[in-house]
């Protein structure tokens, strides 16, 4: 039989001219840790391509789901590996088909779609075509139909190996994670800085996930969907560190000793100060939420300027400019909105006021914070704040 395994494409970092082999080299760290205890194989790369065997064919689709989830993998395609012969690789083109076709239910008309790498390959893509076609059509009578086949069985000839596969399995795109750098995101247990956090993760970032709970005011329910949201957005990397400050008494103080209507804005900008001393100190060089612009009162632009006045890092807002419905859709696919929509008490929602201003301004908020004592409140929540493991 062939040996098989998961032939990974990757598209942007095959543009990145000098910093090319570190991006590759990066990729193949992530996929091996993706792959982790579902191949038993090690992942190896030539000619623009990665390769991660296939040691267990019961752990196949969750080897795929993650492979495919990785940022960096463009499609891959689930791939047998025969020789450069001719009977070699045409039966690896039945085999392929027959297994694709069962997987599917049937297939009525295939097509085959070679191409070729290793230039020193005697026949060209077209004449491996005609052949393998007409030899895969023999042997199981199915009709080629190169418009819009059933199944489309590819081949690609690489240095002195032919992968040949028929299911292909589009990737997240993006950077693979570590190309980037560091951010510190603001991860509620909502429905967009999930989103927003994974948006950053496409882009090579890696991130350190920070939660503001309401305990001891509220119970600890959001800092367990939290985590499990981690978790869920790429537990095997990516999301490498949570860390969950309990806020709900620090909430309580801004409630009594400030205007009602600033609290939100308020509670904000401590958050951005103590999420930057945590960013400071894992080396993340900015911060990340899941705002888009009007969504509810605290997002307008007035707001936004008030919140980002106490900044000193870049405050990346990835869903500036997305709408929920869209957001929602992104989260349903990643998974996380089914966390997201289970009850827990939100911070922010903590002596919420009737009317939260919508166009504050600085000097305003600035007014409003005098009585407070800012710098032990930061320490204070830095004393609380407690680093999850999320294995
Ligand atoms: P989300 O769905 O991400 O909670 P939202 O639409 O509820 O967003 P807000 O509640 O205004 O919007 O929060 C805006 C952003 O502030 C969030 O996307 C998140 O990045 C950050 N944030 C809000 N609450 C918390 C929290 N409890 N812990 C950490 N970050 C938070
Ligand atoms: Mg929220």
């Amino acid at each position: 039989m062939f040996e098989r395994g998961l032939l990974v494409h990757y598209h942007e970092i095959g543009l990145k001219g000098k910093n090319r082999g570190r991006f590759e080299r990066q990729l193949v760290r992530n996929l091996q840790t993706a792959a982790g205890g579902l191949t038993g194989g090690t992942v190896s790369r030539f000619a623009s391509r990665l390769f991660v065997p296939i040691t267990d064919e019961d752990a196949l689709e969750a080897l795929i789901e993650r492979v495919a989830r990785t940022p960096g993998v463009s499609y891959l395609g689930d791939a047998y590996v025969a020789s450069r012969l001719p009977d070699d690789m045409a039966r690896a083109a039945l085999h392929a088909l027959r297994v694709e076709s069962e997987r599917r239910g049937g297939a009525a008309t295939f097509a085959i779609d070679a191409r070729r790498s290793a230039t020193d390959h005697p026949e060209s893509s077209m004449e491996i075509n005609r052949r393998v076609g007409a030899y895969v059509q023999a042997e199981t009578g199915l009709a080629v139909n190169l418009g819009a086949p059933d199944v489309t069985v590819r081949i690609e000839v690489v240095q002195g190996d032919t992968y040949v596969y028929a299911r292909r399995v589009e990737g997240a795109g993006g950077l693979p994670i570590g190309a980037s750098g560091r951010v510190v995101s603001l991860l509620s247990a909502g429905i967009d800085s999930p989103v927003a956090t994974w948006r950053m993760m496409k882009r090579g970032a890696t991130v350190t996930a920070v939660h503001f709970s309401g305990r001891p005011q509220t119970d600890a329910a959001s800092e367990h969907l939290v985590a499990d949201i981690c978790r869920t957005l790429g537990g095997w990397g990516g999301v490498d560190a949570l860390v969950v400050v309990p806020f709900g008494d620090l909430q309580r103080e801004i409630a009594l000793a400030c205007p009602p209507d600033l609290r939100v804005l308020l509670y904000r900008r401590l958050m951005v100060r103590v999420a930057e001393t945590i960013a400071g100190r894992a080396g993340a060089r900015a911060l990340v939420t899941g705002e888009s612009l009007g969504q509810v009162a605290s997002q307008t632009l007035d707001n936004i300027a008030v919140v980002d006045a106490v900044a000193n890092m870049p405050v990346l807002r990835p869903l500036i400019g997305m709408d929920k419905q869209e957001i929602i859709a992104e989260a349903q696919a990643l998974g996380t909105y089914e966390i997201s929509t289970q009850s827990h008490d939100d911070c922010c929602t903590l002596f919420m006021p009737r009317t939260p201003e919508t166009h504050a301004t600085v000097a305003q908020v600035e007014a409003g914070e005098v009585d407070l004592d800012l710098e032990r409140m930061v320490s204070d929540a830095l004393a609380l704040a407690e680093t999850v493991g999320l294995k």
